[in-house]
């Protein structure tokens, strides 16, 4: 791997570019995220932010392959279409229909999926908690959720039961568990070991009201919101005052950031830089996404 030129001589005609696909992306932190990375490690790449309307994600795509970018983050609302073309997707990617990571196998562009990765790993982190042999609870069934749901049955969960508003969704959701998962109802929460807010409720500026009370949760029991602005939401915050441990949405998307700058680079990243770098972007009011 070419370590990085000197300063003021990067970057330069050698460096490897990747970056950032979506709709709006200026907020987002990958580039700071994969940039602190970068410096950390001494790597001559960057990452910059591509703003993509919906409908452009294909051209998006023949504009990497013709650029020879190093890979791609890819966020809101191209994570369907991407997988569309791409010359293959990972099992993860291929089973939800969604992409975040574009990276190269030789010369084939390879869509892959570490969300749910992501997740597992920030509990981990977050709360020195695995997933294997948990009853858990998503609540949510959209993208988001259903990285999550896929990941916590691979790592072992011996449930997962999915509440969402449109029911629909939570079986579609719930069948990426396999027979290990089911669709539940907000009173089910008691019995969970893992409960995982998986909407936008917590947003600032979301009207949404969770479907299960923070406040339901207490000792004993894992709340763990997906949103990370704010750091820690009302739901949290709730549930961590009634006992319950509280883990919030930064490790999911530092952890994410990491596995793909793992599978871009080959070298391994260096995490804690990394998280440093998205907590004083979201402690410092940065309104940051994926
Ligand atoms: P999405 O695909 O649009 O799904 C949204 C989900 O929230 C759906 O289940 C939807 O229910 C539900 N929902 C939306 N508004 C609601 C309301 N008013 N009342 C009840 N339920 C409502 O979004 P997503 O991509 O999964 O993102 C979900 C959250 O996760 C967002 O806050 C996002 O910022 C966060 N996120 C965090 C990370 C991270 O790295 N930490 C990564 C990705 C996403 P219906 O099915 O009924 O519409």
């Amino acid at each position: 791997m070419p370590a990085r030129p000197a300063e003021g001589l990067w970057p330069s005609a050698a460096t490897t570019v990747v970056g950032v696909i979506g709709d709006p992306v200026g907020h987002s932190l990958s580039p700071l995220i994969h940039n602190t990375a970068f410096g950390a490690l001494q790597l001559d790449w960057v990452s910059v932010g591509f703003a993509v309307p919906a409908g452009a994600a294909a051209g998006a795509v023949a504009g990497m392959r013709a650029l020879k970018l190093g890979g791609l983050s890819v966020t809101m609302p191209h994570k369907r279409a991407v997988a569309d073309v791409v010359d293959a997707c990972t099992p993860v990617a291929a089973t939800l229909g969604a992409v975040n990571c574009l990276r190269w196998e030789g010369d084939r562009l390879v869509g892959d999926n570490t969300d749910g990765e992501g997740f597992v790993s920030g509990l981990g982190r977050g709360a020195g908690i695995d997933p294997e042999g948990l009853h858990c609870m998503v609540v949510g069934a959209g993208g988001a959720a259903r990285a999550v749901i896929l990941a916590l049955a691979q790592a072992g969960a011996a449930e997962v039961v999915v509440v969402n508003r449109t029911v629909e969704r939570a079986a579609a959701a719930a069948a990426l568990a396999g027979e290990r998962g089911r669709v539940g109802v907000a009173e089910d929460a008691a019995q969970a070991d893992l409960v995982v807010e998986a909407t936008p409720a917590g947003m600032e500026g979301s009207t949404a009201v969770p479907l299960v009370a923070g406040a339901a949760l207490g000792r004993g029991q894992v709340a763990a919101d997906l949103v990370y602005h704010p750091a820690v939401t009302p739901w949290l915050a709730a549930a961590r005052d009634n006992g319950a441990t509280a883990v919030g949405g930064l490790g999911m998307l530092v952890h994410q950031a990491a596995a793909q700058l793992r599978a871009w680079t080959g070298v391994e990243p260096p995490v804690e830089t990394m998280w440093e770098a998205a907590r004083r972007a979201v402690d410092g009011g940065g309104n940051g996404t994926a």
